[in-house]
């Protein structure tokens, strides 16, 4: 039988990845019957950027996988994926984590969140930093939450050719990772995640010690969409 393009690319990468590494592969903009095509060469971790695309593949694929929401997310799209998403890996405001709260109430359930941070030199990509996540650890309603669980920290590399650069960033949102986990979660085991690394950076991210990498067009292809 021969191997569809989807199942080989998983494969290489899965190979390529050290042991405390998953990939979770990024299917946002592509049709369900690739999803479907990953999930059956032994897929089970999807990311996606937008709610309302994830709650729809979600009720049409199998009920065992994990879903990841990558992308920057507006309080009003919570509720589309408050019952089944995996975890957020997108926190960037007390705001937007006080919604998480209030829909994982709604659920009866805890929602696994990355804080976000902005490691990159582009003044386009969303994140906190450092004094930002600070004063969200340190807050009153942070501290009274019982419906999200922090897990670590998610960050986008610059979009260049400039490895040296990329490698500085992932190095720097590991010490952040670092530093949190030393001052707020020294005693959580769940504060574990470094999420970093997309198709063309993945191999640096790993080097630098992500725990996720978000891999979306050497598994699927290239999207046809700009911004996407
Ligand atoms: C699209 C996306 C990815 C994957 O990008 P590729 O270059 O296709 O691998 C990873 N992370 C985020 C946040 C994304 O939006």
């Amino acid at each position: 039988m021969n191997e569809t393009e989807i199942t080989a690319n998983l494969r290489k990468i899965k190979s390529s990845l050290p042991e405390r590494t998953r990939l979770i592969a990024v299917s946002k903009t592509k049709p369900v019957e690739m999803l479907q095509e990953a999930y059956d060469a032994g897929q089970r971790l999807f990311g996606e950027n937008k709610a309302q695309e994830m709650r729809d593949k979600y009720e049409v694929l199998p009920k065992d996988i994990e879903w990841h929401l990558i992308g920057h997310l507006q309080t009003n799209k919570v509720k589309y994926i408050a019952s089944f998403v995996r975890m957020i890996h997108s926190i960037d405001s007390l705001t937007l984590l006080q919604t998480v709260e209030k829909e994982g109430k709604k659920h009866d359930r805890t929602i696994d969140c990355l804080l976000q941070f902005h490691i990159a030199t582009e003044e386009t990509k969303f994140g906190l930093n450092l004094d930002e996540a600070r004063a969200l650890l340190e807050s009153e309603e942070y501290k009274s939450m019982n419906h999200v669980r922090l897990c670590g920290v998610m960050g986008m590399a610059t979009n260049t050719s400039d490895m040296g650069l990329v490698r500085s960033e992932f190095a720097t949102l590991r010490g952040i990772f670092e530093t949190i986990k030393k001052d707020y979660f020294a005693d959580s085991d769940a504060f574990c995640e470094l999420s970093m690394g997309m198709s063309h950076d993945y191999p640096i991210a790993v080097e630098e010690g992500a725990t996720l990498v978000r891999v979306g067009s050497s598994i699927f292809g290239a999207r046809n969409y700009v911004n996407a």
